[in-house]
């Protein structure tokens, strides 16, 4: 199958024909041989040592129409409109197996227009991050960008250390953001927000097309999409770091990771970014920062929604994440929606639990999924402080457990295994030294989170320290 470059063809004006500047020696770190398989890529790309030999020449099909995008970004609620593709290019775009678009992007592959002095460079420490979180998210079925392939090299790229140079290719649906409509809006560049919005309803929303104003009905499905993810997140103890609208993907998919962690200790404060003073990006203001880039967002259609049309668009997100929410909660814990009320108090004094004894998150939702409902006392309550609490908890959740709702059911929506932050540290440590077994193993892991086979495993127990790691925003 051929590849295809749209976006670069049909909106030139929005960005810059950049070719990519390999790193020296690079070599195939990670490819992932199913997303391959689920993708219409031609024959030769099937192997990644094509893929690496097609960086190197300007005329491949990956690289004479690769192309930096132009967008700007609210970064911790300050507009900045000096944004842009600084060292990631999109190749082309292929398909998926059910015929939608699929954009192949490369980080980390040199300077462009937008790197603003920066290198234009990645390092393993992060690519191996998102490589493996893109997989992760996915098996857990939370939208997100994969990851196909990882290159590392023999050159140095400088952050707070010297560390490995690297780049990766993801695919998503397409790479716009919910900066591309804000750069075009505040910077008065009228016929390319216009383009740009044509391009995004006819190629990513086309239903929209068929709604008495399409630019109303994308907004609303961006809200609505936005609202499902976020309610994913909060449901799996996950949080994003970064979440400035330049990260956003208006496909509602988890997008650009950086300082990223599932939490392990409940807390649900929890702050990771460690440029993050103020906790704007904190676990559980992820909600509202959504709501608040998706008003950042609904700026930018103010010329082609009326003000009702965007009430009204931005007023389902509280209702849909609500509802999402919820409904994944009760889901985990094997408890019944009609007996809402009931279900959701014992939801919330469950995770009171966790969070005032410092109990793990995803372990102890895995323990719960695995107990078996007859026994009096919690069959886990021997790493809990108050086991009183515990025993009181115990006793009412076992009344509203339903009984038809089988344990299987529960282990494939609680897993065993997620890429917790110690393990990513350990896996990137001996990537570094050209070893990586370990990232294989947690990525097989990651892939398959729900399998009882991981119960057994290292990878599916906490961190010894219940104290969290504060994660570096350089990338
Ligand atoms: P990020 O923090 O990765 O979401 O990036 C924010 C902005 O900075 C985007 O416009 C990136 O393209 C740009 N950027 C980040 N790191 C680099 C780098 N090393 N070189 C050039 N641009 C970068
Ligand atoms: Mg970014």
């Amino acid at each position: 199958m051929g590849l295809l470059n749209r976006y670069a063809e049909t909106l030139t004006g929005l960005g810059s024909f950049v070719l990519p500047e390999p790193l020296k020696d690079m070599q195939v770190g990670l490819f992932n041989t199913q997303l391959a398989n689920e993708l219409a890529l031609p024959d030769d790309l099937m192997q990644p040592q094509t893929m690496l030999d097609w960086l190197y020449s300007p005329v491949t099909p990956l690289t004479q129409h690769a192309f930096a995008q132009k967008y700007g970004g609210h970064q911790f609620g300050q507009w900045n409109p000096e944004l842009g593709d600084g060292r990631g290019l999109l190749l082309a775009e292929t398909t998926d197996s059910q015929g939608h678009p699929q954009d192949l992007h490369l980080k980390g592959a040199g300077p462009t227009p937008y790197s603003r002095h920066a290198d234009g460079r990645a390092v393993l420490r992060s690519t191996l991050r998102e490589y493996i979180g893109g997989e992760a998210l996915h098996s857990l079925g939370i939208p997100s960008s994969r990851s196909l392939c990882l290159f590392t090299s023999s050159d140095t790229v400088y952050r707070e250390r010297p560390e490995t140079g690297a780049m990766m290719i993801r695919t998503a649906p397409s790479h716009i953001r919910f900066g591309h409509f804000e750069y075009y809006f505040y910077s008065s560049q009228t016929d390319n927000l216009q383009s740009l919005l044509d391009f995004t309803i006819e190629h990513h929303f086309p239903e929209c097309k068929e709604a008495l104003n399409p630019y109303a009905s994308l907004l609303k499905a961006v809200v609505s999409r936005t609202a499902r993810l976020v309610a994913l997140w909060q449901t799996h103890g996950f949080v994003h770091g970064v979440m400035n609208t330049d990260n956003m993907s208006i496909h509602g998919i988890t997008f650009d990771y950086g300082p990223y962690a599932f939490l392990d200790t409940y807390e649900s404060e929890a702050v990771f970014n460690h440029s993050d003073h103020q906790g704007r990006y904190a676990f559980n203001q992820q909600p509202g920062i959504a709501l608040w880039n998706l008003n950042a967002l609904a700026h930018a259609f103010s010329g082609h929604c009326s003000i009702d049309e965007i009430k009204a668009a931005l007023s389902t997100f509280e209702s849909t994440f609500i509802t999402q929410y919820q409904h994944l909660m009760l889901s985990r814990m094997g408890l019944e929606e009609s007996e809402q009320e009931p279900s959701l108090a014992l939801m919330q004094s469950w995770l009171q639990i966790l969070e005032t004894q410092s109990q793990d998150y995803t372990y102890n939702f895995r323990q719960l999924a695995l107990a078996d409902i007859n026994n009096i006392q919690c069959p886990f309550r021997d790493t809990f402080v108050d086991r009183e609490k515990l025993d009181a908890w115990w006793e009412t959740y076992r009344e509203l457990r339903l009984a038809k709702q089988g344990q299987s059911q529960l282990l494939s929506l609680n897993p065993a295994v997620i890429p917790r932050t110690h393990l990513l540290q350990q896996a990137i440590a001996l990537a570094e030294k050209d070893d990586f077994s370990l990232a294989e193993a947690l990525l097989e892991a990651a892939s398959t989170p729900f399998d009882t086979k991981w119960d057994i495993h290292p990878f599916s127990k906490p961190p010894a320290s219940t104290s969290h790691t504060s994660l570096s925003c350089s990338s």
